[in-house]
């Protein structure tokens, strides 16, 4: 009973911890899709932000290139047309003092002749003939190739002002398409410098403008010491940009070229010049308001889930608190009617006043004994007593005391039997013994001891002795009797006889006389 309450009752509790584990397991993995997929999607968004600065920026210096190299190529027309003497002449001094003064970030513009003697210069009119440029890389490249068109210097040192700038060369023919020297128009880096211009970037994206070859010619956040470095070799150069213009990629391990930090890259040809246009945006910045955004919404599942379990365990506790109370009252319940069954049972069979089996009682266990007996031809006497003169002792002492005389009677007689005899009361004042097993003398010896054991018995009221005896009637079962009731009834006129014989004594039944 109390294993399987427990058992039941842990079961209960076992299969609550399972429902709201499961519950738990399934919130927890929908909370990680969830987060891992607004993960993605954050990269997605970076990576489309990265994108359409690329275009804009690309648009934007595709259109400065635009405006210089015209400014470039309205000098350089002006010399083919007018001959190689108008390198020093005033239209053209006058042109490059006007490109000087209306175009933005241009430091300076130059021109050199065939063998790199800087003819006319906007620093000063008519130029440093004494100065040769003829070592630089674009004056020996256009040289080599004067049908190439713009060429783009990597970021050099002004020799004058010790200040960084780009140039922009292109190379100046003969009427008859002879190479006959160089235009140059020398820009400040800073004029690609468009980070402020993009508020939505995220803080600390960078961007950067290199050449198609690899060379970088710009970079936002600005990092002097770094301009003019070579990237042909990393994997943008090498694997991205040959396959597709525009795209997006990461920085390789171990950060950015510039300052090793993890980016997101979304680069870009520039249409129209050998350029490249870059965006990083840190990977750091986009896991960060990620990871901040997330961390605000695991404290929420898990305060969430903390009060689920709290209101789970307490809604259980009820539950098998309910079943605990059922299974005790249940359990009282049985406990219950069990004593009342065993009183029913000690009211049914037992005499009151004596405790020993009722009339009913008794004749039922003789009969059944009576079969056995029968069965097994064993011996079976029956003895039946009752008390002499008890009208007498009723009258003289009151019935109460009569009461007690019955009581006293009943426990000296328990005394003398044995734990297999029975004794039961017939009525008023007679009784019945059943002493299975037991044979005519041994009854007869048993009756007589009972007799002299109610005679020696000490009741005294009010110091007067009062004198209790019975007379006893013993019969033998015989293999003819078919009922009790002719045992009984032999062991009565023994008894009959005893109480005609002057009462206190023991009569044995004679055997019944057989009927032809
Ligand atoms: P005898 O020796 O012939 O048996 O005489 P007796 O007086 O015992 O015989 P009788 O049958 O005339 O009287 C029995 C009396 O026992 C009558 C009845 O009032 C009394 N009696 C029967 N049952 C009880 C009982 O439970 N308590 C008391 N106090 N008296 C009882
Ligand atoms: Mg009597
Ligand atoms: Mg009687």
């Amino acid at each position: 009973m109390d294993g399987g309450a427990a058992s039941l009752k842990g079961r209960a509790r076992f299969q609550g911890w399972l429902v709201l584990a499961v519950l738990t397991a399934a919130i927890l993995a929908t909370f990680f899709l969830l987060a891992w997929r607004d993960l993605t999607t954050r990269y997605e968004m970076a990576a489309r932000q990265g994108h359409d600065t690329t275009w804009f920026i690309g648009r934007n210096v595709a259109e400065k290139f635009r405006q210089y190299d015209r400014q470039l190529s309205a000098i350089i027309g002006e010399i083919e047309s007018a001959g190689t003497a108008a390198f020093a002449g005033e239209p053209v001094w006058h042109m490059i003092s006007l490109a000087i003064q209306t175009t933005p970030f241009v430091r300076s513009i130059g021109l050199y002749d065939e063998t790199g003697r800087i003819l006319q210069h906007s620093d000063r009119k008519g130029g440093f003939p004494d100065t040769n440029v003829a070592d630089r890389d674009y004056f020996r490249t256009l040289k080599a190739n004067p049908g190439q068109g713009l060429f783009i210097t990597r970021p050099f040192k002004n020799r004058g002002y010790e200040e960084t700038i780009i140039g922009l060369a292109r190379a100046i023919m003969t009427a008859d398409g002879k190479f006959t020297g160089v235009a140059l128009i020398a820009v400040s880096p800073e004029a690609f410098d468009l980070l402020g211009g993009l508020p939505n970037l995220p803080r600390d994206s960078a961007i950067s403008i290199h050449r198609r070859d690899g060379i970088n010619l710009f970079r936002a956040p600005l990092i002097p010491d770094q301009w003019g470095k070579d990237l042909s070799g990393t994997a943008l150069f090498t694997k991205h940009l040959p396959t597709s213009a525009v795209g997006v990629t990461y920085t390789p391990t171990g950060g950015s070229t510039f300052d090793s930090q993890d980016r997101l890259l979304a680069y870009r040809t520039v249409e129209e010049w050998p350029l490249v246009v870059v965006v990083g945006i840190l990977r750091a910045e986009i896991a960060a308001t990620w990871r901040q955004d997330w961390t605000r919404n695991a404290v929420f599942v898990g305060l969430a889930l903390i009060g689920f379990s709290w209101l789970a365990t307490i809604a259980q506790r009820q539950t098998t608190g309910r079943l605990e109370a059922e299974l005790n009252l249940s359990r009282r319940e049985l406990q219950h009617r069990a004593i009342v069954e065993e009183e029913l049972r000690r009211w049914a069979t037992t005499d009151s006043l004596t405790g020993m089996a009722n009339r009913r009682h008794f004749l039922e266990h003789c009969e059944r004994e009576m079969q056995r007996a029968l069965r097994y031809s064993r011996p079976m006497p029956v003895l039946i007593f009752d008390v002499d003169l008890f009208k007498t002792i009723n009258d003289r002492f009151g019935h109460a005391m009569g009461d007690e005389a019955l009581k006293i009677i009943a426990d000296v007689a328990a005394a003398s039997l044995r734990e297999t005899d029975l004794m039961g009361r017939l009525g008023g004042e007679e009784f019945g013994v059943l002493l299975p097993e037991t044979d005519t003398t041994g009854a007869a010896d048993l009756a007589e001891r009972l007799r002299a054991a109610i005679a020696a018995a000490p009741m005294t009221v009010n110091n007067q002795t009062v004198p209790l005896s019975i007379s006893v009637g013993v019969a033998m079962l015989h293999p003819d009797d078919t009922s009790v009731d002719a045992l009984f009834n032999r062991a009565d006129q023994a008894l009959y006889r005893a109480k005609h014989a002057g009462r206190n004594r023991v009569v044995l039944a004679e055997a019944p006389t057989a009927m032809a």
